[in-house]
């Protein structure tokens, strides 16, 4: 595709201290992308997004929409309208799913904006789940319930780029098949994906393109559809079934 890249790394690198844990990684999501990041355990992929959302400090270079960011942090990122799920998602429990879904929308939001609502219903056209359960206390929802109210409230602040880190982490696999496939609609609503996953199958199968990340670097990068199919990443990552 040539869309232009809504998000850029060029030898983007972060350490721990003296270990270097994310090494020259060189990685584009373009517009309308859904593009994962697989690997095994402690491959880095957990350090390359909170990396790239400016929580951890990098080298290298990082564009988003074509302008340079000079040093990623969180203020920077949210105003390039990028925003991340973390793998514990932080949900308030003991708030009901519609005032989480407000509080994601807090950083945009006025009295008397109707935006926030609009949105609102945005996300509940995406996630019917949820807007059955509005009224529910957010602690009472299912993994998979949960998961979604994490990824609705990042949507409420109209992010362009969401990053996903493992959203399917302790999910049963059905409802790791759900939650990936709504994370594939996300395209409809103008959202481009960066999503980090363990379970490569699932995650190949809804995205576009694909990098995968050992021990830090890229060792393969292509096209999802041909990755599903190349004889390393099956005996390596998927395994049987
Ligand atoms: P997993 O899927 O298990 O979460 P991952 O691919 O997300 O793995 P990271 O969590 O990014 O991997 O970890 C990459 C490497 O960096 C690992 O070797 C890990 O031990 C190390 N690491 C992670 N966080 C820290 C930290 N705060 N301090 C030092 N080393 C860390």
């Amino acid at each position: 595709s040539d869309a232009p890249s809504l998000l850029q790394l060029r030898g983007f690198s972060v350490s721990y201290g003296p270990v270097e844990a994310v090494h020259e990684v060189d990685l584009d999501v373009r517009e309308g992308e859904i593009v994962t990041v697989i690997g095994p355990n402690g491959a880095g992929k957990t350090t390359l997004l909170n990396a790239i959302m400016g929580l951890l400090p990098s080298r290298g270079q990082v564009q988003v929409a074509g302008e340079p960011v000079a040093r990623p942090t969180v203020e920077r990122m949210v105003a390039r309208s990028v925003a991340l799920v973390p793998e514990k998602r932080e949900l308030f429990g003991e708030m009901s799913v519609e005032d989480n879904l407000l509080l994601g929308g807090f950083s945009r939001w006025r009295r008397g904006d109707r935006t926030q609502r609009e949105r609102m219903q945005e996300v509940y056209a995406i996630f019917p789940r949820l807007a059955e359960r509005r009224a529910q206390m957010a602690a009472t929802l299912s993994g998979g319930e949960r998961q979604m109210l994490a990824i609705g409230r990042a949507l409420m602040a109209k992010p362009r780029l969401l990053m996903l880190d493992e959203p399917s982490l302790g999910l049963a696999p059905l409802i790791v098949r759900e939650v990936l496939l709504t994370v594939s609609r996300l395209r409809e609503v103008g959202v481009s994906v960066l999503l980090v996953e363990q379970n490569a199958r699932a995650a190949l199968q809804i995205a576009d393109r694909a990098y995968v990340l050992e021990m830090g670097a890229v060792a393969l990068s292509g096209a999802a559809e041909a990755l599903l199919h190349d004889r390393r990443i099956i005996d390596t990552y998927l395994g049987l079934g």
